[in-house]
């Protein structure tokens, strides 16, 4: 009896063992008497050898066949003839002579060829997902993916951790998206809504008892997409009763780390223990509540230095409360009249009014500048603003004068390119960071509010309690942010767990007693049957994943993606549905004049 292996499975060790492999025909070629197959399942690839000699009959079926039927072959594994082994493929030692074939099924010629050389349209590739997921690189993806799962699972259960699962028809959750509303058929004129995050669920279960409780949990935000954004995604959500924010830092930060050292351990973790940096200094340094540390290219502030320059723009725009800023753009010097238009173009998408910059040079002893802006800066002053930056001769310093906010994000998207573009970011290095203390509040001048930057759970740090009835700008959230590369990879923070100070937040967003008791009455009311303290975060799978496979989208660490466009391009969703559906609902479409897809 033949035994059953995986196509990727076999080794010169099998020589001699009558074998069966089952899958997908990758490539045929016909040699003269010889037909040789190779054989792809998801383990790997290996090849058949057809001798008319051997089996008349299974040569002839191979004949027949064509790329993606599906076969089932039986033969002796061989080692290949001396010369002709195969040192790119781990089967490539051996051979199988086939002895007997059988098409399982056949295929048409597909709409783009499964390999990872080809580039067709994602459109296309989403389009037959199905085929595209046969493709070696996607499915290691899935794998990756489910390894990555697997490792949280495991680590937690091992911590005394439980995964509960919660409801997907809930009532709408603020967590600062749109919902996605599903009409109820039995009660007329009400909603559902797709949890944005199972938030106060897993609040709800400290209540209860629960003490450590997970769960993989798919969340929906009706939002526009980005590369990093789908409408719905995966967290790994995760909440502890009776801890401190430093019990989840550490926890979190250990469950990172092994999955990088035993998952994927070709990558490098930049910094362990991770970096940590409050929200004020990541956007001072680096304009962003997200930096990408894989890379330096901080910012200097030089707004002292320059206020009362004879260069209007730097000191006009200190003078109207702003500041001047800027990086140093290493061996950036000769870019071209281009080049620099490119980069003041570039800082203008996102709110600033121009870049000021200097090409440095060196000039005897002394570093200088031929740049139009320079002639407004002594040599003594230059030598200042240098030093500063660490520059030397052949670097470019790039400003942005203008209000903090522009100058952060002008500034800050600049360096996120420039890092790319000098190559200072080394896809295989992760550098992950803690962002602490953001501010509990923003302010919402056009609704005049305030609005929870986090969500409306967080706890402010326990020295700031006081500032909600004071100064409520001022105080700052017992919260936290992991990143890395750039991306947001989970947030979370300290939960409040007391009544007064859950109905004090909730004013201070403008809900009423009323509505504080019609949106969030199940929580208030928990709050008053002995809440423990809480806290908990939750870490993005999706990204997560994405920076693990080195891809730059997460749709390709995803099965069966949407478009950027929130569409399914596979099943043709979303579509329209028949009336009846329509009339159960309780539902009339009202027409648009442009249908938007
Ligand atoms: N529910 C939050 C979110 O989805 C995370 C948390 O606070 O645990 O961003």
């Amino acid at each position: 009896m033949a035994k059953i292996y995986s196509c990727g499975a076999l080794r010169a060790e099998n020589a001699g063992e009558q074998v069966t492999v089952r899958g997908w025909l990758n490539r045929r070629r016909d040699h003269g008497g010889l037909i040789f197959i190779d054989l792809r399942d998801r383990s790997g690839l290996v090849q058949l050898n057809f001798d008319p000699q051997l089996s008349g009959e299974a040569h002839t079926l191979a004949g027949e066949t064509r790329n993606e039927y599906v076969l089932a072959a039986t033969g002796t594994v061989v080692l290949r003839p001396s010369g002709t082994e195969n040192s790119n493929i781990p089967t490539g030692e051996i051979e199988i002579s086939v002895t007997h074939l059988e098409i399982l099924n056949a295929a048409k010629p597909l709409p783009f060829e499964i390999n990872d050389r080809i580039e067709v349209s994602e459109q296309l590739r989403l389009k037959y997902r199905y085929l595209d997921l046969r493709r070696p690189r996607m499915q290691r993806n899935m794998i990756l993916r489910h390894k990555v799962v697997k490792y949280m699972r495991d680590f937690l259960d091992a911590r005394g951790f439980i995964e509960i699962e919660t409801p997907i028809l809930i009532k709408s959750t603020p967590e600062g998206a749109r919902d996605y509303l599903v009409p109820s058929r039995v009660h007329p004129g009400k909603f559902y809504a797709l949890p944005q995050s199972p938030q106060q669920l897993k609040q709800l279960l400290m209540v209860s008892g629960m003490e450590k409780y997970f769960q993989i949990a798919r969340c929906f935000r009706d939002e526009d997409l980005r590369a990093d954004r789908q409408p719905e995604f995966t967290q790994l959500d995760l909440e502890m009763s009776f801890i401190e924010r430093e019990d989840l830092l550490q926890l979190i930060e250990q469950l990172f780390i092994e999955i990088v050292e035993n998952v994927t351990p070709e990558k490098k973790l930049k910094f362990k223990p991770f970096v940590r940096m409050s929200y004020d200094e990541a956007m001072d340094k680096y304009g962003s509540d997200k930096p990408d540390l894989r890379f330096g290219l901080e910012f200097v502030n030089i707004s002292e230095l320059i206020k009362d320059s004879e260069f209007k723009v730097f000191s006009g725009a200190v003078a109207a409360g702003g500041q001047v800023k800027g990086i140093c753009l290493p061996g950036c010097a000769n870019y071209s009249r281009r080049e620099l238009d490119g980069l003041v173009d570039y800082v203008k998408q996102f709110g600033a009014k121009g870049l000021a910059y200097l090409q440095l040079e060196q000039n005897g002893d002394i570093l200088s500048s031929k740049s139009p802006s320079a002639k407004f800066f002594s040599s003594e002053l230059l030598n200042t603003i240098t030093t500063l930056f660490q520059a030397k001769a052949g670097d470019l310093l790039v400003f942005v004068a203008d209000q903090p906010e522009v100058v952060a994000n002008a500034l800050g998207r600049l360096r996120a390119e420039m890092g790319k573009r000098l190559n200072l970011t080394d896809p295989e290095e992760l550098a992950f960071a803690w962002v602490l203390e953001f501010p509990l509040l923003e302010w919402r001048p056009e609704e005049n509010r305030w609005d929870a930057v986090h969500h409306p759970f967080t706890a402010p740090i326990p020295e700031d309690l006081h500032l909600l009835d004071t100064d409520p700008g001022k105080a700052r959230a017992n919260a936290y942010d992991i990143v890395c590369n750039g991306y947001e990879t989970g947030g979370g923070s300290i939960r409040i767990h007391r009544r007064d100070v859950q109905s004090k937040l909730f004013k201070l967003l403008n809900y009423n007693e009323e509505q504080q008791q019609e949106r969030f009455g199940h929580l208030l009311n928990a709050f008053e049957y002995g809440a423990p303290p809480h806290g908990g975060i939750a870490p993005g799978i999706d990204r997560l994943v994405m920076l693990l496979a080195s891809e730059d989208n997460i749709r390709d660490v995803m099965a069966f993606p949407k478009t950027q466009s929130a569409t399914d391009e596979m099943t043709d969703a979303p579509s329209e549905v028949d009336q009846k559906q329509l009339d159960d609902l309780h539902l009339k479409l009202v027409p648009v004049e442009q249908p938007q897809k």
